[in-house]
């Protein structure tokens, strides 16, 4: 039973009072949006206090004295108040809403606050026995206002400290000096459990919503994981026919807005089924993964897509480009792959792996459709194959 007080007791009281620092940030925006709201109507409060109370006319000493106080206090908070306002909009100009100032603020407030109900209700004791501004303040301030709780404690018990000191000195009639003391020490009470109670649901919900949040977000990667993964050709790494098609309906509705030409290059193995053949799907899988890491070299404005269409064919989609300009790109393919020199067994070949490849550049109208574009480039190839291979063939733009 010792060891569980010693352990599980002080402990859990130890983590509920001090404990919980991680959340202070969220705590501190937190406060700071209810107090944006809270201290402009506060200090009109304030204000009515002064109006009404200065429209009294007192008829005795004790009432005049009990005047004068009610509006000091009222004035001083009234100016409290605009102060503070000051430093909120301060603190969010500046962006700082979870910074040291945003987490001070709500708690400076806080003891300023229950200073001022304690300093009310002495004066108050002029004039009547009640302490109802303490009650309401300590009740209020514990729902308005997150606090830590090791905080909470230390300012309701320095307020009740000042407010049992006070009420000796200025309330004349023991029994209600008695009576006031233990309403207060209620209402301290009150005012403590309430502000614990808020700051531990305040607490679960942060974590929750971090948690919420986290999983939120490791889901958001494993989306985009999963979508450049359905977008990306297992063997070579380059874009796949499903992100092919995707870009290419994409660029061609923007090119029939330009109106600018947008070219498309398609490219094929020269006998690579002997290559396979002669050296193995291995060899070919090897092959394929080299030229098609020559293609992505070949797209280098942002907005190039190299692409594997299937088996061994691949596309350059080059936005933006005329026919010229898409010749140069197939020039520039056609270099790449004679400094790899990647042998090629057949005698039907020169010894090296080629490419044949089709070349369509146009700007489109709103009858050009992607099938078109790829139909062109596609015939295009076709007779750069019955032309003899490793050549390029620019499209007229009529289909074979
Ligand atoms: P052409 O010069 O007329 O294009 O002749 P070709 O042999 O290249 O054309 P064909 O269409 O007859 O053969 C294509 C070959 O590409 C068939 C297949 O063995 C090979 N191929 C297709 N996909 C892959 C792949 O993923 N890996 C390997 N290793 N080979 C593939
Ligand atoms: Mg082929
Ligand atoms: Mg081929």
């Amino acid at each position: 039973m010792k060891g569980f007080f010693a352990s599980g007791f002080f402990a859990g009281a130890r983590r509920l009072f001090l404990g919980n620092t991680d959340i202070l940030q969220d705590v501190a925006s937190q406060n700071l949006g209810r107090l944006a709201y809270i201290i402009p109507i506060a200090a009109l409060v304030h204000l009515l206090h002064v109006i009404l109370f200065g429209m009294m006319t007192p008829s005795s000493d004790a009432e005049a004295l009990w005047r004068a106080g009610v509006i000091g206090v009222h004035f001083a908070g009234m100016i409290g108040m605009a102060l503070f306002y000051a430093v909120l909009l301060g603190i969010r100009r500046r962006g700082q809403t979870e910074g040291r100032a945003a987490r001070w603020l709500p708690n400076i407030i806080i003891l300023v606050v229950l200073l001022e109900a304690m300093a009310l209700v002495t004066f108050d004791q002029h004039v009547t026995s009640n302490i109802t501004p303490f009650v309401v303040i300590c009740a209020i301030m514990a729902v308005v206002i997150l606090i830590r709780p090791w905080l909470s404690l230390a300012f309701y018990l320095l307020a009740y400290l000042l407010f049992y000191i006070g009420m000796g000195l200025i309330q004349p009639l023991p029994e209600i000096v008695l009576t006031n003391r233990v309403n207060g020490l209620s209402a301290i009470a009150v005012g403590i459990c309430a502000s614990l109670i808020l700051w531990q649901t305040n607490k679960r919900n942060v974590i929750q919503q971090r948690k919420i949040t986290d999983q939120q977000a490791k889901l958001e990667k494993m989306n985009q994981e999963l979508a450049a993964l359905s977008e990306t050709d297992e063997l070579t790494g380059l874009a796949n026919r499903r992100r092919f098609n995707k870009t290419l309906a994409d660029e061609l509705a923007r090119h029939i807005r330009s109106g600018e030409p947008l070219a498309l290059i398609m490219t094929d193995i020269d006998h690579f089924k002997l290559y396979n053949d002669l050296l193995g799907h291995q060899a070919g899988d090897d092959c394929l993964r080299r030229v098609a890491a020559a293609h992505q070299k070949c797209a280098g404005r942002p907005y190039d897509l190299a692409a594997r269409y299937g088996g061994e064919e691949f596309t350059l989609i080059l936005p933006y480009t005329h026919a010229a300009g898409a010749v140069r790109i197939a020039r520039v393919l056609q270099d790449e792959l004679a400094a790899l020199k990647i042998f090629h067994p057949a005698p039907e070949t020169q010894g090296i792996v080629t490419l044949s490849m089709g070349i369509v550049s146009l700007a489109p109208t709103q009858d050009v459709t992607a099938e078109d574009l790829i139909g062109y480039a596609d015939a295009a190839l076709y007779a750069s194959k019955s032309g003899g291979r490793n050549r390029f063939t620019v499209s007229d733009c009529r289909r074979c």
